[in-house]
């Protein structure tokens, strides 16, 4: 479902992203962990074009972005991303946060995407909420209508963002409960994110980044019990 073959990203003299191989298959969920500043956010951003590449390519679904122009946000609109910061519309109700991009993007008619709005409302747990605004729910519901506004324009993949590193702690497993449905219903998924009980639980597979490289590639029971790089053993006995 995304392939990405020896990409090349810079930032000035910052080699951000060095040599990154990556296939992930339809219905497979990878988590990818490492330390801070080791570029999993520039790789997020450069699935879905956030960010432009210096060299390789990227395809989502057998199909190549374009750098720019009208096709752009509609291949974009493909792969799901839902932040840390929850980037919702503070002007729009929660609703309309959830209907904007199926009106603008995918051209969908009023009542539908109505329709559909409300329906991914319920299923993530807001239903109630939907005639709000974003500041009137608390961090975690936003993170919720964020997931349901990406999922409402059927993308191919969803990228998650360290998605509840600016919850409070009591709000992280309702996020992570909708992560976890999503992935039992067979969704693509890349998850950035420190959770180590997700990781177990959901992932198929763990990506460990560290300096703009994937350093380790492995199951999730492998990954936690035998890390076999150094820069994993050293990272995991920071944070577990
Ligand atoms: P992570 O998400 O793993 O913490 P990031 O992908 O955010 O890492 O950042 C990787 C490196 O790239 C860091 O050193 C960061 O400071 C740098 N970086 C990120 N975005 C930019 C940017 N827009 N311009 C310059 N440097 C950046
Ligand atoms: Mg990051």
């Amino acid at each position: 479902m995304v392939v990405l073959s020896n990409v090349n990203k810079h930032f000035g003299a910052l080699h951000v992203l060095q040599d990154i191989d990556l296939s992930i298959a339809r219905g497979e969920v990878v988590v990818v962990i490492g330390p801070s500043g080791s570029g999993k956010s520039t790789l997020c951003r450069t699935i879905n074009r956030l960010e432009t590449i210096d060299s390789g390519t990227i395809t989502v679904d057998g199909k190549e972005l374009p750098s720019e122009g009208r096709e752009l946000a509609r291949l974009r609109a493909d792969v799901g991303m839902v932040f840390q910061s929850f980037n919702l519309f503070a002007h729009k109700t929660v609703l309309q946060n959830v209907m904007l991009g199926q009106l603008k993007v995918r051209k969908t008619d009023q009542a539908a995407a109505h329709a559909k709005a409300q329906a991914l409302l319920d299923r993530v747990g807001v239903g109630s909420q939907a005639e709000k605004y974003p500041a009137q729910l608390s961090g975690g519901q936003q993170q919720r209508v964020a997931i349901a506004r990406a999922l409402a324009m059927d993308p191919k993949v969803m990228l998650f963002d360290e998605p509840t590193s600016a919850l409070d702690p009591e709000m992280i497993n309702e996020v992570l409960e909708v992560m976890q449905q999503l992935a039992r219903e067979g969704m693509t998924m890349v998850v950035v994110t420190h959770e180590m009980g997700f990781a177990r639980s959901a992932a198929n597979r763990v990506v460990f980044m560290a300096d703009g490289k994937i350093v380790e590639e492995a199951t999730p029971e492998q990954f936690f019990s035998n890390p076999r790089s150094d820069r994993a053993k050293d990272f995991l006995s920071k944070i577990l």
